[in-house]
């Protein structure tokens, strides 16, 4: 079994291959130098200095040599040969395997914003950024531009701004997170931003990355707002690593196409995680889903699949943020909330309180803030696909339960 990527998908295939009774070989094969970790803290507790690296791995250290599997760190897989069977990597190594795994995630969305080689300004996605980035901003008191308003940019101005730092943020939509939970929404955690002492300008993007003697010191806007920097973050998405699936000829649609149990289009490869865009046998309509969840869930499916077991991605696709005093979990079919109704459960202005959003009678996305122990319920009334009494989810005497 080789699986090529070091992220929570890669560690969590390994980890339940094992479980499910494999007994052969295994080899993680992972660019990044470093032991298997999941990434949702580097924005968050450990870029803010409040967690260390335990937080990160989802395995310990020990736990690869104890099981007996390879960890081939600090090496990229350069080539896959379905036919022949074979991993090429960088060294020159060839593995061959029975089964593989693409679990090679996402890489930030690199734009060419004019200026954007200029020392100071960063993408953000591994544990090396986050240490980068918590070094510069520890003592507090720098200009930071952050290009992007999504989860990402929303966290990390949060987070940099609690270091005592100043925050300028812009973004494509007038309502930062609008696109994935639609403007009301959007506004909570916007105005908790504000509050924080975020600046925002919206809708904008970047003009220019200007600077003196190759470093950064401003960032101009497409509205003409010129923003002092000395630390420009660039948080505009990401794209899925489907080179090598490339390379090895899969079917490629925004990501590598696999259907519900995570098959490619090749014999004996899988893909899972960042990468995979995976048929919802709920929605039955495919969907890539950049979300620690569904790393953990396809990682475990796709490990099922390899040992020719039946199993399914049927999961709620679940993910969660926390940004100041707001944490928040969701769960849902984000595509079916575009024509949705937004019905509200508790107070947005306390905010403290759940959104449901339903299409044609039913539950199909359900979102918590600050209210905690209730996913469980919000997944049962979803799953149960029942016509619901919109008055009754609105009222908090009634319990989710008896909805
Ligand atoms: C800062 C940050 C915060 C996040 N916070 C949240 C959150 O709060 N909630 C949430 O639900 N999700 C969050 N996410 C998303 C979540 O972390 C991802 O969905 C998850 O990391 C996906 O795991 P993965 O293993 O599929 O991919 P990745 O974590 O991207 O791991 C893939 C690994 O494969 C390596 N690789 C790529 N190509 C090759 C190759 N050819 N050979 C060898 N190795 C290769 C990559 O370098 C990388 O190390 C966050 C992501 C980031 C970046």
């Amino acid at each position: 079994m080789v699986i090529i990527g070091g992220g929570l998908t890669a560690a969590t295939a390994a980890e339940t291959l094992r479980k499910e009774g494999w007994d052969g070989a295994i080899t993680i094969v992972a660019d990044e130098a470093e032991t298997p970790y999941q990434r949702p803290p580097l924005s968050k507790g450990f870029l803010a200095g409040k967690e260390g690296e335990d937080a990160l791995l989802p395995l310990p250290a020990n736990w690869y040599p104890e099981n007996n599997v390879t960890l081939r760190t600090g090496t990229a897989a350069t080539a896959l040969d379905p036919a022949a069977h074979t991993v090429t990597l960088a060294d020159g190594t060839v593995l061959s395997y029975a089964k593989a795994l693409i679990a090679t995630g996402a890489a930030p969305r690199r734009i060419p914003f004019p200026g954007v080689e200029l020392k100071g300004v960063y993408t953000f996605r591994t544990k090396a950024d986050s240490v980068g980035l918590h070094a510069l901003l520890e003592g507090g008191g720098k200009n930071v531009v952050m290009i992007g308003s999504g989860w990402i940019g929303m966290e990390i101005a949060a987070t940099a701004t609690e270091l005592g730092n100043k925050v300028a943020l812009m973004g494509l939509e007038e309502v930062p997170l609008s696109v994935a939970i639609g403007a009301q929404l959007g506004t909570v955690f916007t105005n908790r931003h504000k509050e924080a002492g975020v600046q925002f300008e919206l809708p904008a993007s970047a003009a220019e990355i200007q600077g003196s003697d190759g470093r950064v010191t401003s960032v101009l806007t497409t509205t003409g707002v010129t923003l002092p920097a000395d630390i420009v973050i660039v948080a505009v998405g990401v794209v899925p690593n489907i080179s090598l699936a490339k390379g090895a000829g899969l079917t490629i649609n925004n990501g590598i196409e696999v259907d519900a149990s995570l098959h490619t289009s090749a014999a004996d490869v899988f893909a899972a995680g960042d990468v995979a865009n995976a048929m919802h046998p709920v929605t039955g309509m495919h969907a890539r889903s950049e979300h620690w969840a569904n790393a953990i869930a396809s990682g475990k499916v796709a490990a099922k699949s390899m040992l020719g077991k039946d199993a399914v991605l049927d999961d709620i696709p679940y993910f969660y943020t926390d940004q100041f005093d707001l944490g928040m979990e969701y769960s849902g079919f984000g595509a079916l909330t575009k024509d949705a109704e937004v019905v509200i459960r508790g107070d947005l202005e306390k905010r403290e309180f759940i959104a449901f959003w339903v299409l044609e009678g039913r539950v199909v996305a359900g979102m918590n803030v600050n209210i905690w122990d209730v996913q469980d319920a919000i997944k049962a009334l979803i799953s149960s696909g029942r016509s619901i009494d919109t008055a009754k989810l609105a009222d908090l005497q009634t319990p989710l339960e008896a909805i």
